[in-house]
């Protein structure tokens, strides 16, 4: 039988290379075909009179065929087909190139919708290769067509095709994981409805319906999931560390510890002085100062005689980790290594050993590391505190991991997203809270501007002066390559009742960007940084960055991760109005961190920037005047939902805090479903811990999580 299981080989026509080319896109099998959602529809139910289609985009027209196809060859064994069509309006003349096998489908006095670029020849019109469905009176045509992510060896019309016959042959598995009480509760449609209406809608309505249904699914699994892996086990034991001196600490410092971090570190020592062990998250803006909270508390296990590890998700920033505290412990009588993946094999065991050893004399007293820490060889003599930092770069399975492996430790984990109150409640329900929220004396301020279009000259010249002057810059735009074609709507746009299509700004994006500014500065080294790139390349384009060797850094937001390049002093985001304010916020503490003067330059798409009164120029504004990442959160969650705390970034693979990938989930809305999702999930699971009763979720929450894994950079 076939089921979402079965491979894509399963449906008629795809051989190997189709299958290799879905492959590419991460597609396997018909679960994932089906999960392949539509990036964007195109809006084929606006039809338009010829005298009304817009020379820009693309328009749907509804014409009668006028004269029969005829074919002209050319010499290079190429040919077009070529006829006319009319409507009241006027009459266009369509031409299909070697596609001569078209010639039947079109007979004199027959109907079609047309879709595609109307350009105006004189009197009449042209369209070159546009889709064509026929039209039969009384037989309304979908009004959306969906618009797929694509790669190379794929057609949209294949993709779609594919699809039609996925859901076909699945309609018979027709098993819906959600249970009929929630379903019922919430109003929600069934599975197949949904993907159904998801891929092929009917109409507005059955669109919204469907995503709707989809987008509970991936907060239910999200929720379900996150409580799931990062439960940790209450009746479990560790061991009490007794708060001791942390003189030896603070006396290293160059600097006095402000009152939130003493504040953060009491709170630390209360829960570490107990025998439960302790499940804490430090939250506080870029820059507030959590790593020596994190050294305070791995002091206090050590000085207890037990061990300390730390974690980070990326290479670069567990060296920096390391080359900031490895000295501070040596001083202090306490040995550190240093466990990322690239540690050489012996380096590695010899680590292992050090760890695992129950002589105190030549026990390793704390790690630093990568998520390398995670691998099952790697056991504690005496493990009193695991900290992880940059916490929600951390896939779920990673943090279930973790939790197993910190059972009898204490647990803290440190993030710099400053998450609302009632947000971090659905994301970490059983941690404790810290906040940070202070920044250190003398910080200086990034200066925020927000601009248009029209200053991309005096800002070229900007980044000219700052290069000049040695320092660094970072440029952020919101794709990695592809470009939206007109005349697409995308989920939002539809949602937006309007209609029509908002007028948008073209997206910059990082790739593309990257050439004009080679080509405008080519005495720079411009360098291009994004999420599809493997994690070696871009450790290393980070690294030189982080060396001076790189002067500007065209790149999406996985920047975001906290290193540390004093030398940055302009930041530079592009369509600035594609972001939330926590990740501007975010992106904006990647500079400001050493002795230069510091900008974050917001430049507005096109359009986006005329009036002051435009929502988004006014979202922008709030990063003019606010510097406090905790107020600009709340502001962010009131404003477009919690799709941003979850990582939904814009960088062309959504994905979320550690979870499973949103796919849909973005409008602003949506923060309401989540909150019913994660109110289900709890109570589900205060009901069946293990999902016993629920064989067919437990499944999808286990496959959502897995998949996960390979979408953590
Ligand atoms: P984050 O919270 O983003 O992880 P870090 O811990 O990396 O921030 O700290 C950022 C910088 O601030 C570091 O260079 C650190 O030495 C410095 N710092 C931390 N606390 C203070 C303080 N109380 N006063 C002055 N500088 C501090
Ligand atoms: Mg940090």
């Amino acid at each position: 039988m076939v089921t979402r299981q079965s491979p894509m080989t399963v449906l008629p026509g795809i051989g190997k290379a189709r299958a290799a080319a879905y492959a590419r896109m991460g597609i396997e099998t018909l679960g994932d075909l089906l999960l392949h959602y539509p990036r964007a529809y195109e809006n084929r139910g606006d039809v338009r009179l010829l005298s009304e289609t817009n020379p820009d985009g693309k328009s749907a027209v509804l014409l009668t065929v006028a004269s029969e196809p005829k074919t002209v060859r050319l010499r290079s064994h190429k040919s077009f087909l070529k006829f006319r069509a009319f409507d009241e309006s006027g009459t266009c003349e369509i031409v299909y190139f070697n596609q001569d096998y078209l010639k039947s489908k079109f007979p004199v006095g027959s109907v079609y919708r047309f879709y595609g670029k109307v350009e105006r020849s004189g009197r009449s019109f042209k369209m070159s290769a546009p889709a064509a469905e026929g039209y039969a009176e009384g037989f309304a045509l979908p009004p959306y067509r969906a618009v797929y992510r694509m790669t190379e060896g794929l057609t949209q019309n294949q993709i779609l095709k594919d699809v039609e016959a996925a859901l076909e042959l699945l309609a018979a598995d027709a098993v819906d994981p959600l249970p009929a009480s929630l379903r019922e509760k919430r109003g929600l449609c069934s599975l197949p409805y949904a993907l159904r209406h998801i891929h092929r809608p009917e109409d507005r309505e059955s669109l919204l319906i469907a995503r709707r249904r989809l987008i509970y699914d991936e907060f239910f699994t999200f929720s379900l999931g996150t409580s799931m892996a990062g439960r940790r086990n209450r009746s479990a034991s560790a061991p009490a560390c007794k708060r001791q001196e942390l003189t030896p600490l603070t006396e290293r410092l160059s600097y006095t510890l402000t009152d939130a971090q003493v504040r953060a570190i009491d709170e630390i020592c209360a829960d570490m002085a107990k025998e439960t062990p302790m499940s804490r998250i430090l939250v506080g803006d870029v820059g507030c100062g959590k790593t020596v909270c994190a050294a305070a508390a791995m002091l206090i296990a050590m000085q207890n005689g037990l061990q300390s590890a730390l974690m980070a998700p990326t290479e670069i920033l567990a060296r920096q980790h390391y080359a900031d505290l490895s000295p501070l412990f040596e001083a202090m009588g306490y040995s550190c290594a240093l466990l990322v993946g690239a540690t050489p094999a012996a380096e590695k065991r010899r680590i292992k050993a050090a760890l695992a050893e129950r002589d105190p004399e030549k026990r390793l007293s704390a790690v630093i590391g990568t998520h390398a820490l995670l691998t099952d060889d790697v056991e504690f003599a005496f493990a009193g505190l695991v900290v992880t930092d940059e916490q929600h770069r951390f896939g779920a399975r990673q943090r279930a991991r973790l939790a197993e492996k910190s059972e009898h430790a204490h647990l803290l984990v440190m993030s710099a997203t400053p998450i609302p109150r009632s947000l971090a409640l659905v994301l970490y329900g059983d941690l404790a809270i810290s906040r940070i929220d202070q920044m250190p004396p003398g910080r200086q301020r990034v200066d925020t501007f927000a601009v248009d279009e029209s200053y991309r000259e005096r800002l070229n010249g900007f980044i000219e002066k700052q290069t000049r002057e040695g320092g660094q810059v970072y440029v952020v735009c919101p794709a990695v390559e592809e470009e939206k074609d007109a005349g697409e709507v995308d989920l939002y746009d539809i949602l937006s009742e309007c209609g029509a299509p908002r007028e948008r700004a073209p997206i910059k994006n990082a790739v593309g960007h990257a050439e004009t500014l080679r080509a405008r500065f080519p005495q720079l080294c411009v360098e291009v940084l994004h999420g599809r790139m493997k994690s070696r390349e871009k450790d290393a384009v980070m690294q030189r960055f982080a060396a001076g060797e790189v002067d500007i850094l065209v790149s999406t937001t996985v920047i975001e991760v906290g290193v540390n390049v004093p030398n940055a002093c302009l930041m530079i985001v592009e369509n600035a109005e594609r972001f939330g304010l926590s990740q501007l916020h975010q992106l904006r503490g990647r500079v400001g961190r050493g002795k230069r003067k510091s900008w974050c330059i917001l430049v507005a798409g096109d359009g986006v920037g005329q009036s002051a009164e435009h929502p988004s120029r006014r979202r922008l504004d709030v990063m003019r005047t606010t510097y406090d990442g905790f107020a600009i959160a709340e502001q962010d969650l009131a404003q477009r939902g919690p799709g941003d705390f979850l990582g939904s970034g814009a960088d062309g693979t959504l994905r979320q805090s550690g979870g499973l990938s949103f796919r849909l989930a973005n409008a602003a809305e949506d923060g309401e479903i989540l909150a019913q999702a994660a109110e289900d999930a709890r109570e589900l699971l205060s009901r069946d811990a293990e999902l016993a009763a629920h064989p067919a979720l437990a499944e999808r929450v286990q496959e959502a999580f897995t998949l996960e894994e390979g979408l953590i950079s």
